[in-house]
């Protein structure tokens, strides 16, 4: 079978033997056996851990300071300067790396082991980046950088943890300098268990299921509402019974205010099946003419796609409900599926 790879997957592809991760806009490439241990917290505050199955990890963690004092008054600030057309407020990079450096000394004190922190000069990371480069070791080591982020407005820290005899610094190198702070101009990546799809401006994440087969990623903003599933060991889902069988199962059950058609497809080379449907009854009609004028843009419209990737042995599930202009196809067309032809390799 002819398998196509498109732009927009090639652009969310990770390099050979590595995958993609990316939670609330901090999106980074790790090696590929690397999983997600801990993820918490949303856009503006928030901590994601990845792991090795030794004894690395890689963990980030991202703040939007506020101006001192109330939130009244830092609002006040905010918008005279605004008005006066001053710079916005921009945290101090060494004040945050002091108060770091206190929770990690706490941290150290419990495990007996003085703390040593090594603070490079302030300057650029990366293109396009600047903060301080760091590294500390107590009774384990660490090597990391910390910045603020002037588009995002965020202050993250991000660095590699090991034990004292891992390349931490070496890994560090490799890992750091793949790591985005916001989207660009194609949408947001999400990139969860391998799961990496670029999703349109105006959806924020609502729900998510994360379990060693299953993916589930739930949007909804001014665009309407995105699923994305990614469901591995498709080879036993798909046993006794077509993916039209299976997609109809598991998937439309979130799909009852709709009427809708499914028919076989073919997408990316890849066997597909395609729902169309529009909402349906007197309740759900009367519900999207209210969100419709109350809440946000009504959902009148639904469109799904599901298609089996034989190489990753995975299904994958897009279903978008909208009123205006479908987002479906640009979504669908940006998860990364048959890694093997790309040469990152499953690992898993
Ligand atoms: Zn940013
Ligand atoms: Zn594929």
């Amino acid at each position: 079978m002819l398998v196509v790879i498109t732009e927009a997957s090639k652009k969310n592809a990770a390099m050979p033997g590595w995958h993609t991760v990316g939670w609330h806009d901090i999106v980074f490439q790790t090696p590929a056996d690397w999983n997600v241990t801990a993820l918490t917290g949303t856009a503006k505050s928030g901590y994601l851990r990845v792991d090795s199955p030794e004894s690395l990890s890689f963990q980030v963690k991202w703040d939007t300071p506020r101006l001192p004092g109330s939130e009244r008054m830092a609002r006040k600030v905010k918008a005279l300067l605004r008005r006066q057309s001053l710079p916005e407020y921009v945290p101090d990079i060494g004040v945050v790396l002091d108060h770091y450096e206190t929770v990690l000394r706490k941290q150290s004190r419990r495990s007996r082991q003085p703390l040593r922190l090594e603070r490079k000069r302030p300057g650029k990371l990366a293109e396009n980046r600047s903060g301080t480069a760091f590294s500390w070791r107590a009774d384990r080591k660490a090597t990391g950088w910390v910045w603020f982020c002037p588009n995002c407005r965020r202050v993250v820290i991000a660095e590699v943890v090991g034990e004292m005899s891992d390349p931490v610094s070496a890994m560090a190198a490799r890992i750091l300098p793949t790591l985005s702070d916001h989207a660009g101009d194609e949408g947001h990546r999400w990139g969860l268990y391998d799961l990496v799809v670029t999703v349109p401006d105006g959806l924020t994440l609502d729900q998510y299921k994360l379990m060693n087969v299953y993916v589930d990623l739930a949007f909804s903003g001014r665009p309407g509402t995105l699923w994305v599933t990614g469901w591995g060991l498709a080879n036993l889902a798909l046993k006794d019974r077509s993916l039209g069988e299976w997609f109809r199962a598991n998937c439309t059950g979130r799909f009852k205010e709709y009427t809708y058609r499914i028919a076989d497809a073919e997408f990316r080379g890849h066997p597909a099946v395609r729902l169309q449907g529009l909402i349906s009854g007197v309740l759900p009609v009367a519900k999207a003419i209210y969100r419709r004028t109350f809440l946000q843009p009504s959902m009148g419209r639904l469109e799904a796609l599901a298609w089996h990737c034989e190489a990753e042995n995975k299904i994958y599930v897009v279903g978008h409900a909208f009123q205006v202009k479908s987002k479906l196809n640009e979504v669908a067309e940006s998860v990364v599926c048959h890694s093997e032809v790309q040469g990152r390799g499953s690992q898993k």
